[in-house]
């Protein structure tokens, strides 16, 4: 595809990124079938290739977008699904990222837009305050949930979440003996805990760093280190996306100074995604990009570094246990799947664990989650969701598994939902999910 940037606009790495991305469009379409909101609203302007034109007739013109075309590009999940599809390899992260920085740079949305989205950001990326709203919001569920817009979802989802939030129980014959199952030497792995994954979900990260000591390594958590970034970056506020960046590259730096760190972790998916687009995020800055590129080459995925491996200490349940645990379909988030382009680990680790698992149809399809997008865009959202959990039913499993904090909170309130991590930790010898 042609394009016409103007050479001073061709200056900015971000700008050029996404020109060759422009450039190496074909316009086939081979994308379309796979956006999921094109599968819901049947609009070419709501599916990539429409969206590619908007983007490049707005970057072009560097001017500000109309309405019409923020409405069909805040429309977008930013899953993915069509760069995993796209014969030509067109890089669609680099065109809606830096689209996204462009609106919130040049176009004035509407008063209450705005007052939502910095409610949200400011909210949910400090988790002791996002922890107490989120306990009021459970205890008044009953009243605010009935709220329409992000007020009465976010309710909704603290509510579903207080329930499941808890320490895993460990079991009284084993107690004493979960402490020494972490070990104290070996590669270090520095854990980020992130910002809602905490609050929300305080039991995945003990359970993940359980199902890695075992493997002897030793995990070590970095609690003063908060969001990622990715929700600010998102919203295309790319100075709030790369202050958090920032924090979370010094935290490395500075734990890196004792040596032996092996691995950088968060295991929320949509969060080891954006830790790995470092390196893009910095593109304009020539310091930063470089100190990105050396945390960058450390950060893995939890489902990257997890191997089953049994615990001398506490021994696991029996294959026969495992085995009759309900069968789970495993729900690939589009962050591991499209965004880090890891297919069917999650799978693979928990078929080797020895569960039952039950194939999703059209697991490619994201399920509506997407960071701040259903709080955002809830009516797409819930019928993504609604569409994914009757994909999810018609295989008669009866639990969800997950990689990523925000698929779980969107999908939870109907089946079981359980993030791999604490189904790992049990087939190797800790605490079995109150779920299962
Ligand atoms: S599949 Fe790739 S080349 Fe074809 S329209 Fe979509 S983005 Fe463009
Ligand atoms: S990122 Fe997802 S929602 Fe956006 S255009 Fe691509 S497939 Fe569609």
């Amino acid at each position: 595809m042609r394009t016409a940037f103007r050479s001073d606009q061709l200056a900015d790495p971000h700008i050029k990124e996404a020109e060759k991305a422009l450039r190496t469009c074909v316009h086939c379409g081979f994308c379309t079938a796979t956006c999921p909101t094109y599968l819901v609203l049947g609009d070419e302007r709501d599916g990539p290739r429409g969206r590619i034109v908007l983007m490049q007739h707005m970057l072009e013109s560097d001017a500000p977008p109309a309405p019409e075309t923020v409405k069909h590009l805040d429309r977008c999940l930013s899953c993915l699904g069509c760069r995993t599809a796209c014969p030509s390899g067109v890089d669609y992260s680099a065109l809606i990222e830096k689209s996204r920085a462009h609106i919130e740079q040049t176009y004035r949305r509407p008063l209450g837009e705005r007052l939502i989205r910095d409610f949200l950001l400011f909210v949910l990326t400090r988790p002791k305050l996002f922890a107490v709203l989120s306990w009021a919001a459970s205890l008044a569920a009953p009243i605010l949930s009935h709220l329409p817009g992000p007020i009465g979802i976010m309710s909704r989802k603290a509510a579903g979440a207080a329930k499941k939030r808890r320490p895993l129980r460990v079991p009284r014959s084993q107690r004493g003996k979960e402490a020494g199952m972490l070990a104290l030497a070996g590669p270090r792995i520095l854990l980020f805990p992130g910002c809602v994954q905490r609050v929300l979900a305080p039991q995945t990260d003990a359970a993940a760093a359980r199902v890695l000591a075992r493997q002897g390594l030793h995990v070590e958590a970095l609690p003063q280190t908060g969001c990622c970034g990715a929700l600010a970056y998102h919203m295309g506020k790319t100075e709030a996306g790369k202050t958090c960046a920032r924090a979370m590259i010094i935290a490395f730096e500075e734990a890196s100074a004792k040596g032996g760190v092996a691995a950088n972790l968060i295991t929320a998916s949509g969060c080891s995604a954006f830790l790995k687009d470092y390196v893009r995020v910095f593109a304009d800055e020539p310091e930063w990009k470089s100190r990105a590129e050396r945390f960058v080459a450390k950060v893995k995925d939890f489902t990257e570094l997890a191997k089953n491996a049994p615990s001398a200490a506490m021994p696991g349940p029996s294959a026969k246990a495992v085995a009759d645990a309900p069968t789970i379909a495993y729900h690939p988030p589009c962050s591991l799947q499209h965004g880090q382009r890891l297919h069917g680990r999650g799978e693979a680790l928990l078929g080797q664990a020895g569960f039952r698992l039950a194939p999703i149809p059209d697991a490619h399809l994201c399920c509506g989650s997407a960071g701040s997008y259903s709080l955002l865009q809830p009516a797409i959202a819930d019928e993504l969701r609604a569409r994914k959990l009757a994909a999810i039913r018609s295989t008669g499993a009866s639990v969800i598994a997950s990689a990523n904090i925000g698929c779980l909170t969107h999908l939870s309130g109907d089946l079981p939902t359980v993030h791999i991590a604490e189904l790992l930790d049990w087939a190797g010898g800790g605490p079995k999910p109150d779920i299962l």
